[in-house]
């Protein structure tokens, strides 16, 4: 088994040690004698670094446990390491702090709500922006959240000092541990958080707690097996506050507003937004209809009906098909052929009802002809066109045929 460095000593960053064995192949690894860097476990993530003998050096990219107890350093290519070869590992020493200000702030958070609301974590998930804990709770409210957070952050204050101890299973049950884990060594690695909390955990801690800087609750949403509180600790925390305070203060000078007051200001917009929404439909109806009017009264009768023929330079898709609408029902013998070349090139047929054509027959041929998709009823059929080009012509030729009641 590997000796790991990291169980006696979160702020290891550097260490000597000898290769064991070197794996080439589709993901090059070493085994080292000893290791600080920390395998993928118990919700933590890994730790990269580098691995150097002499002028070589190897970027550690990725750490796992392998099933015989050793730990895997995946690396992009193993050179000229072998068994013997003496080197020396070098953790990134942020990443690291950083994975112990997030875990060391997971015990203090989880003690947290177990103190005030006798509420037990089940699950602990190191992301890349934050981290979660699942309750073991069918109710979880803003209350308890807010509650929980100020605790934490006041355990963190009072800076308590974390201690790693070596336990049986036997001094283990003694101690009152609240879960000994189910593992077939005899030995277990305690966290002690002085007079906060005492866990058996294989991960990187802090010294004290003052170390965790702070704990900043975040989203928490019901979950399969409980609710899970997202929050992030420590720079993590600090970065994650001044993204959040750059995203407002953005929004807000959007408004010309201060940030606590852009909530106000949304919902004051949103509501404008329908209001106008509202008269601009009403301003579509009317001149859909007023323009339906007016073509009408312009188109000669050919046969008996009235072919109305007409491209339009920026009209969305919907107003063509609202003056399409108002037009059929304006009179009861008019074939509407319209179409629109901009902002997206589309067609709308109509027959006012009872005439005799079939309108998403000729827009499907016509579709076909243009390279567009489309369909729709005998009296009513719509579509869109990859291009303008075209479309008067064909609106013109299919006009000639339905004159003549060829189509
Ligand atoms: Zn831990």
């Amino acid at each position: 088994m590997t000796d790991r460095l990291y169980y006696h000593d979160s702020f290891l960053y550097d260490f000597d040690a000898e290769v064991r064995e070197v794996a080439d192949g589709p993901r090059p690894a070493i085994v080292l004698d000893r290791t600080a860097f920390y395998p993928t476990s118990g919700g933590q993530v890994f730790d990269t670094g580098t691995i150097t003998a002499g002028d070589a050096k190897l970027r550690v990219t990725e750490v796992a446990d392998r099933e015989d107890g050793k730990v895997l350093h995946y690396v992009e290519a193993t050179r000229d390491f072998k068994p013997g070869t003496r080197v020396h590992g070098q953790i990134d020493a942020a990443r690291r702090r950083d994975h112990m200000q997030q875990h060391s702030g997971q015990h203090v958070l989880s003690a947290a709500f177990i103190r005030l609301f006798d509420l037990h974590t089940v699950s602990f998930h190191m992301a890349d922006d934050y981290c979660s804990i699942d309750l073991d709770t069918p109710v979880l409210t803003k209350e308890q959240v807010e509650s929980a957070e100020r605790l934490a952050n006041d355990i963190v204050l009072e800076n308590h000092a974390v201690d790693i101890r070596f336990v049986t299973r036997e001094e283990a049950g003694k101690l009152g541990l609240r879960k000994v884990p189910a593992t077939e060594r005899d030995e277990l690695r305690l966290i002690d958080i002085r007079d906060v909390d005492l866990t058996a955990c294989g991960g990187t801690h802090v010294q004290q707690t003052g170390q965790i800087g702070c704990i900043l609750l975040r989203k928490f949403e019901k979950v399969r097996q409980g609710w899970r509180v997202e929050f992030v600790a420590g720079q993590r925390g600090v970065a994650t506050a001044r993204r959040d305070f750059t995203t407002l203060t953005e929004t807000a000078a959007l408004f010309s507003a201060h940030i606590y007051d852009v909530p106000q200001q949304a919902r004051k917009s949103i509501e404008e937004i329908r209001s106008l929404r509202k008269a601009a439909e009403q301003s579509q109806e009317e001149l859909a209809a007023a323009q339906a009017a007016a073509l009408l009264a312009e188109t000669p009768e050919t046969g008996g009906r009235k072919i109305v023929v007409r491209t339009f330079a920026e009209r969305e898709m919907s107003f063509v098909k609202l003056l399409a609408q108002k037009l059929t029902r304006l009179s009861p013998s008019v074939v509407a052929l319209l179409a629109s070349t901009s902002p997206q090139p589309s067609l709308v047929f109509a027959q006012s009802a009872g005439q005799p054509f079939d309108m998403g027959a000729l827009l499907k041929e016509t579709m076909s002809k243009l390279g567009g998709r489309g369909g729709g009823s005998k009296d009513l059929a719509q579509g869109g066109v990859p291009k303008a080009d075209g479309i008067e012509a064909a609106l013109a030729e299919l006009s000639t045929r339905i004159s003549a009641r060829t189509a």
